[in-house]
């Protein structure tokens, strides 16, 4: 038997009803702010993402999978959504259209341990929005996670938001940070040493609890924004605040990707332990043009999927059942038999959902099968039926019956 490969889950049919809803819910928030869809290859040149997520981070240093085409490109998964959806911005010039807020469902490949919620193979809802500088479309963003999440029942969120500057106040900071660092190298893992010239910031996203350790007391960002960044912040504290969106100021997140500027945030659960961040974006201003584009203002979120499905089951509330069929269509006899193709195809044409036995199970069984799939309707096809050509709907429920000839079953069907 071959298994599903490690860090990958099948949705099931019996499932699959949760991801609907999820995703419906996702494109109406979407339209109330009037992002439009972006789909874009679940795969790309690996470039892309040295350049746009950063060479020094976790998800490209230890978690892309990259491989080697037939043609000798080198081609990564998808490791997260907006380096995609930024360079399809760039490559068709959407700068210059209608579209510059987008909202994308895309798969997310990291090849890391497994863990609730954690997979290797995830889905993401993503939003970014194109071209404005202001803290009230980051406020705008926030606001429409913020929406999507009440829309589908997740309470008990905390928003947390931060600001990592800008590269003017990014610098001040990061001699700050790394001045703190070299002090405590020694309590440091390798890799955080390695980082404390490269990417100092990135020592913040360390996970092992020494360096945890060695942390606390470090500089913080917020405490080094310039003038603009700090007025931006404010703007969008205010922002929020006219949303009527409450949020914490949290000034340990950063984010564990190097392209983020000025606003970051997280809403995290307590619902499934530590690792309980539902939806983590920011600002993004210098992303656009770091990989080829004209400079353009930016910021976005995205959300893993599954990990949304575990929160909602943990408050009791990823319910959902599949819908049985508006009709049940048994045969009793050859005579049925010989007008049961024209029977199921007349009524799908007509918009009703139908099934019928392709097995060939006896009148008895089929009727139980009918019940056990909770059909609405029953239409049993027999020689009495042909041969009068009066045909009995049941309704699975009532019990009550209506009668129909041939060519109005479709209405009597329909009709209650
Ligand atoms: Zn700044
Ligand atoms: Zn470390």
């Amino acid at each position: 038997m071959i298994n599903v490969p490690k860090g990958t889950k099948d949705v099931l049919p019996s499932d699959s009803c949760k991801w609907q809803a999820l995703e419906s819910a996702a494109r109406e928030v979407a339209r109330l702010y009037n992002a439009n869809e972006i789909r874009t290859p679940a795969f790309e040149y690996t470039e892309l993402f040295l350049r746009g997520v950063g060479d020094t981070t976790d998800i490209v240093n230890k978690e892309m999978y990259t491989f080697e085409d037939k043609g000798g490109r080198s081609i990564t998964l998808k490791p997260e959504g907006t380096a995609g959806a930024v360079r399809s911005f760039i490559e068709n010039n959407l700068a210059e259209s209608l579209y510059q807020k987008v909202f994308y469902f895309t798969p997310v490949f990291r090849y890391e341990r497994p863990q609730a919620g954690r997979l290797r193979e995830h889905h993401q809802f993503g939003v970014e929005f194109f071209g404005s500088a202001e803290a009230g479309a980051d406020a705008e963003v926030i606001s429409l996670a913020h929406t999507f999440l009440n829309k589908i029942g997740i309470s008990g969120l905390t928003l947390y938001i931060n600001s990592i500057g800008c590269p003017t106040c990014r610098a001040e900071y990061n001699k700050a940070l790394t001045a703190y660092l070299s002090k405590k190298s020694a309590d440091l893992c390798p890799v955080c040493n390695d980082r404390i010239t490269r990417n100092p910031l990135r020592v913040l996203d360390c996970k092992i609890p020494e360096c945890k350790q060695a942390l606390v007391g470090a500089p913080k960002i917020i405490d080094f924004l310039c003038a603009d960044c700090g007025t931006h912040f404010g703007r969008l504290r205010q922002a929020l605040q006219d949303f009527d969106i409450p949020y914490e100021i949290n000034p340990d997140i950063v984010r564990g990707l190097d392209y983020y500027t000025r606003t970051v945030f997280e809403f995290v659960s307590n619902g499934i332990g530590a690792q309980g961040t539902v939806c983590g974006g920011g600002r993004y201003d210098n992303l656009v043009q770091s990989l080829g584009g004209k400079s353009t203002p930016a910021c976005g979120f995205g959300m893993g999927l599954e990990r949304l499905l575990l929160t909602l089951e943990s408050l009791g509330k990823a319910s959902c059942a599949p819908r049985g069929p508006d009709v049940y269509v048994a045969t009793a006899d050859s005579e049925g038999k010989a007008v049961q193709n024209a029977a199921v195809s007349l009524l799908r044409r007509n918009g009703i959902s139908v099934e019928t036995d392709r097995t060939g199970r006896g009148l008895k069984s089929q009727i139980a099968r009918a019940d056990k799939l909770e059909a609405r309707r029953l239409l049993v096809l027999g020689a009495t039926e042909t041969s009068s050509g009066i045909y009995t709907v049941k309704n699975m429920s009532t019990g009550e019956t209506a009668q129909s000839d041939f060519d109005r079953l479709p209405q009597t069907v329909k009709a209650e």
